[in-house]
């Protein structure tokens, strides 16, 4: 390992120059400000722009009768595939009192967990693209008109025609169950290529609902490579790794969390900041969500990342400028979590590259601390969360109570104790359709640690 190049230097003078480098190897828990970082930053670029989350937005409106139909527990919201926004005053006591730093502001927690049809962030993007390719299919066969009510996707004639086109995803698990259970509601051919650590009760899911599941024995990256080689052209192969469209359907969460936050009467501007903590994978759910942030609220939000210390490739990525031409094994990290969606190995070049000017920071944290905060969680506000879901809750403590984050603080905002008015969000990316066996594992083992 030592005299290998990545990028132009050996992992040793990396870590020499960013000691960053050398603490992720050692796999400790560490919080990175980005010194990239632009308050001004522009939005367009790289393929994606405001109006084309606009744009993404009135799809989803157009789509929502037909989704009310389809998914009966979205009827309520009208089709609108969308989450909570909760306060969790006890978890932010909890955290206080057990970490012994003083975090300034409330702490929310946005529940897409509990999002409808697949229970996980990926119930955003991936669903979104499902929907983008079905109407670009159906407006070229003169079969939809953008004004029609799109409840009629649901009639024989479109179901046998998506039945002759084929869908395809590689997964780590979350994001093939958005694709597969939508792309089989509406009819298509759809094969999820699942990465070793898949979950059984995912793959089973899956199948019983007519998908196509092929396993390997390798992790995400294989997987999608796999997948996409295999993809002829009738197939819409769903690419994680560069998908603008998933992006974007990722970004309108933005759109609707600023609802939210004026339904509650919780301002955001500059004596308001707005921290948003967002567990990261590959990047597109974090990545679009943070962009959409960034658009509806400029330099008055600040979004930071969290990723498990075992698969740190995102921050790999943005610190050593390389993208996907590093991954965590060149630095010697062995991408095995239990954080489901967070396995990943070489993050997004796409996303990295956004996200390059608009990230504040990120911080990494351990399988062990994913575990005792789903259990804290569970207990203190009977809130159900995936481990990976909790990732986001190192961030308030880690921007609050470390050296680097302090010092960020005062220079952002004058003083090291931070601004008095701050709202604190953690992104709570998925849980709702772990089967209870499963989620009783998950709290057995965070219970055990905290006893
Ligand atoms: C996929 C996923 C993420 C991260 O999304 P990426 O687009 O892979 O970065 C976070 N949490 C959960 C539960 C996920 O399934």
């Amino acid at each position: 390992m030592g005299r290998k190049l990545i990028g132009n230097k050996t992992v040793d003078q990396w870590k020499k120059e960013f000691p960053v480098l050398r603490m992720a190897s050692d796999l400790e828990q560490v919080f990175w400000i980005n010194p990239r970082y632009k308050k001004d930053a522009g939005l367009s670029g790289w393929g994606v722009s405001p109006a084309d989350m606009d744009d993404a937005s009135d799809r989803l409106t157009r789509f929502a009768p037909f989704i009310a139909k389809a998914f009966s527990e979205t009827a309520k919201d009208g089709g609108i595939i969308e989450s909570p926004l909760r306060k969790i005053p006890k978890m932010l006591d909890f955290i206080k009192k057990e970490s012994k730093v003083k975090i300034g502001g409330k702490l929310f927690l946005k529940c897409d967990s509990q999002l409808p049809i697949s229970g996980s962030i990926k119930a955003r993007g991936g669903i979104y693209e499902v929907l983008a390719h079905a109407e670009k299919l159906a407006l070229e066969k003169g079969m939809l008109k953008e004004t029609d009510s799109y409840d009629i996707l649901l009639e024989d004639r479109f179901r046998d025609y998506f039945g002759t086109r084929e869908l395809a995803v590689g997964s780590t698990g979350n994001l093939g169950l958005s694709i597969g259970i939508m792309g089989a509601r509406l009819g298509f051919k759809t094969t999820v290529h699942m990465s070793a650590d898949a979950r059984q009760w995912k793959k089973d899911l899956l199948r019983s609902k007519g998908v196509a599941v092929v396993e390997y024995q390798a992790d995400y990256s294989k997987a999608v490579e796999e997948g996409r080689k295999l993809a002829g052209p009738n197939c819409h192969f769903v690419d994680d790794e560069n998908s603008k469209t998933l992006f974007l359907g990722y970004s309108v969460a933005a759109l609707r969390l600023k609802k939210q936050l004026d339904e509650q009467g919780i301002p955001v501007d500059p004596d308001h900041p707005l921290f948003v903590y967002l567990p990261c994978g590959v990047g597109g759910g974090p990545g679009g969500v943070a962009y959409g942030i960034k658009r509806v609220f400029g330099a008055a939000a600040h979004c930071f990342f969290a990723e498990p210390t075992h698969a740190p490739c995102m921050l790999l990525g943005l610190v050593t400028g390389l993208q996907d031409k590093v991954s965590v094994g060149d630095f010697g990290i062995d991408n095995k979590t239990c954080a489901d969606g967070l396995a990943v190995g070489r993050p997004s070049s796409f996303v990295g590259t956004v996200m390059d000017t608009l990230l504040s920071g990120e911080c990494t944290v351990s399988d062990e601390q994913m575990y005792y905060l789903v259990y804290r969680l569970a207990e203190l506000e009977d809130l159900w969360l995936e481990p990976s879901a909790t990732a986001g809750f190192m961030g308030p403590t880690d921007l609050y109570g470390s050296k680097n984050g302090q010092a960020w603080l005062r220079e952002q905002f004058g003083k090291s104790a931070g601004p008095g008015q701050a709202t604190h969000l953690v992104w709570a990316t998925g849980g709702g359709m772990v089967p209870p066996a499963e989620m009783q594992k998950y709290y057995r083992k965070g219970k055990d640690l905290a006893e």
